[in-house]
């Protein structure tokens, strides 16, 4: 049977028509805190902490990581409410507003979506705060969820455990990067001319080492993704790296480089 054709004003129609993929990290880079170590740092006031610093050690997955952390405080009667404050206070990062309007400003020409190892809880908590959800097609995340009288539970990402030397073995961003592009150039019937992925962080590191040569890593002066491509980019890196301080950066980035990657 011969594929529906895509009339003009269908999602599909609209969806294949940009060509620009926009890739943004959550915890420090849209936002100017970690949500997990800002979870970590409570319950080190308030938790017994009997296990705290051996979360963090062995090869837990960073979802049960997480879990632990999180009924570590339920068990200290840190309640709901507790819990979405401490996420609540966290700001954006300066001069993100800016980044906002250009996302909005080019949504016909590129796809926006969200790449983080925090969770879908408190992803929605800070996207719902700074009414930024129009901004991003899609948000890849732990999926988190409140049982009953229980703690927030953080469930894993990949149904099976990879073997990847930075990132988390439930949660590799780089895995990530390969499968979106595959698969959405192959159900979409097209090539991204070009990707622009914005982070910070270790595990932004991985997903930076899956992209071109004509494709832009925009990462954060001084954080850990920036200090791993100064020491040890190596031949795998091929991208092109521009360094940013704050969200006006990132647009002027932006700005300047998405007509001529077209
Ligand atoms: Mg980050
Ligand atoms: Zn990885």
């Amino acid at each position: 049977m011969a594929a529906k054709p895509i009339s003009a004003d269908t999602p599909q129609a609209q969806q294949a028509k940009k060509e620009i993929l926009l890739i943004f990290d959550f915890d420090n880079t849209i936002i100017d805190k970690n949500t997990d170590s800002e979870i970590i740092k409570a319950q080190n006031l308030y938790g017994k902490c009997l296990s705290g610093k051996r979360y963090l050690k062995n090869d837990l997955g960073w979802a049960e990581t997480m879990s632990l952390a999180l009924a570590d405080l339920h068990q200290n009667n840190i309640s709901q409410k507790d819990i979405d404050k401490i996420i609540e206070d966290i700001p954006l990062t300066p001069g993100f507003e800016t980044v906002f309007e250009f996302i909005r400003q080019n949504q016909e020409k590129c796809e926006c979506i969200m790449l983080s190892h925090s969770n879908s809880y408190f992803i929605d908590l800070l996207v719902k705060k700074y009414s930024i959800g129009d901004c991003f097609d899609s948000i890849h995340t732990y999926e988190a969820e409140w049982m009953k009288d229980a703690p927030l539970l953080v469930k894993p990402y990949h149904p099976f455990l990879v073997n990847c030397q930075i990132c988390p073995p439930d949660f590799c961003k780089g895995v990530f990067v390969e499968t979106y592009r595959e698969q959405t150039e192959w159900s979409r019937d097209m090539k991204w001319k070009n990707i622009f992925y914005v982070g910070d962080g270790a595990a932004d590191f991985c997903a930076a080492l899956s992209l071109q040569c004509h494709e832009h890593v925009l990462t954060r002066t001084g954080y850990s993704m920036h200090m791993r491509l100064l020491k040890d980019k190596g031949d795998k890196f091929k991208a092109n790296m521009i360094e940013w301080n704050n969200g006006h950066d990132v647009e002027k980035i932006l700005k300047s480089r998405i007509d001529d990657a077209i």
